[in-house]
């Protein structure tokens, strides 16, 4: 059966080494980096998930704040933070909680953020430096998670490898794409109007999942031996408890597969701990330092 990829393990020592970054810069006297994280509503998955970011950056030595809006803001009020926000020396990184409310239009939101403070990486300039390769692009945190665990396992040269993605998403599976295209790998992206999607999947020698479907990725999609990474975070019920499961069916397929991410514990960790080095890399740009 399948080796289980310990994302919580690889999230805690990339956090550990970031910490001794901050330290570092603290023994030297120098200003923290700053991360604001930004929620409008009280949506409850948001909510888990922007009190984990900010705690991690807590631990990192980051200065974490939440800016919590009204689920009733504008989207003028909301700007308006977000250009205090830039202007703030303070701050290094900015991220915006997604999903917003429905009356806000989530581009023009993301659009404002300053570029050299896009620790999500979803701002239009971002997007197109990570397809140009440029190497001041602040990349999205959980493609830049997979390809990591995907480097766990197989060693850090992916050249070669077929990658098939099932998902077209712009958080997950296009940045996921180009990543692994600058690995040198061969992409495939499989998606909601492919005609023969397992069978595509079946070819790959790594398998990354995000389409936010239950356990949808049975066997039939996995080729012995494949290396498994499932992004889907889904909350559903069983025997009367809740529980997490990703999008890929995990005991049927750690059957044949040779490595595959647990959910919890997979990519969930990685996301957090690259958006405490995206703060990190935006600090550096901020401060005027190569990067
Ligand atoms: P999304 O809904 O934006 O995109 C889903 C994609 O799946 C679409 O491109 C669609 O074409 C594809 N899809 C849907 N049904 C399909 C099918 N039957 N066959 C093939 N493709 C199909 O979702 P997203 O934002 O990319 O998120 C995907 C999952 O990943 C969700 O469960 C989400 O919660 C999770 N997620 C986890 C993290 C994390 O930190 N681990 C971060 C982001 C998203």
């Amino acid at each position: 059966t399948a080796a289980i990829i310990n994302g919580k393990e690889v999230a805690d020592s990339l956090v550990a080494s970031i910490a001794t970054q901050v330290a570092q810069l603290e023994a030297e006297g120098k200003r923290l980096p700053g991360l604001a994280v930004v929620m409008v509503g009280d949506n409850p998955a948001s909510d888990v998930y922007v009190r984990n970011k900010t705690r991690r950056c807590q631990q990192a030595g980051i200065l974490g704040q939440e800016f919590r809006l009204d689920e009733a803001t504008t989207e003028a009020d909301l700007l308006g933070l977000v250009d205090r926000l830039n202007d703030d020396p303070g701050v290094d990184g900015i991220l915006v909680q997604l999903p917003l409310p429905a009356h806000l239009d989530e581009q023009r939101v993301l659009n404002r953020i300053a570029v050299a403070k896009d620790v999500d990486g979803f701002h239009p300039n971002n997007v197109g430096k990570l397809s140009l390769g440029d190497a001041t692009a602040l990349v999205p945190c959980t493609p830049q998670g997979c390809v990591t665990l995907a480097q766990s396992e197989l060693g850090a040269d992916l050249s070669g490898k077929h990658v098939v993605i099932v998902g077209r998403s712009n958080i997950v599976g296009k940045p996921a794409a180009q990543l692994f295209l600058a690995q040198h790998c061969s992409v495939t992206v499989v998606h909601s109007r492919s005609a023969n999607g397992a069978e595509l999947a079946r070819q790959a020698d790594i398998l990354v999942v995000a389409v936010g479907r239950p356990e949808m990725v049975g066997p039939d999609w996995v080729k012995p031996g494949a290396v498994v990474i499932d992004v889907g975070i889904n909350r559903t019920e069983r025997d009367g408890k809740a529980k997490l499961v990703g999008d890929v069916a995990f005991g049927p397929v750690a059957q044949l597969a040779a490595a595959i991410t647990p959910v919890p514990g997979g990519v969930g960790p990685m996301t957090i701990a690259y958006l405490l080095e995206n703060t990190m890399k935006a600090y550096a740009m901020n401060q005027g330092q190569q990067v």
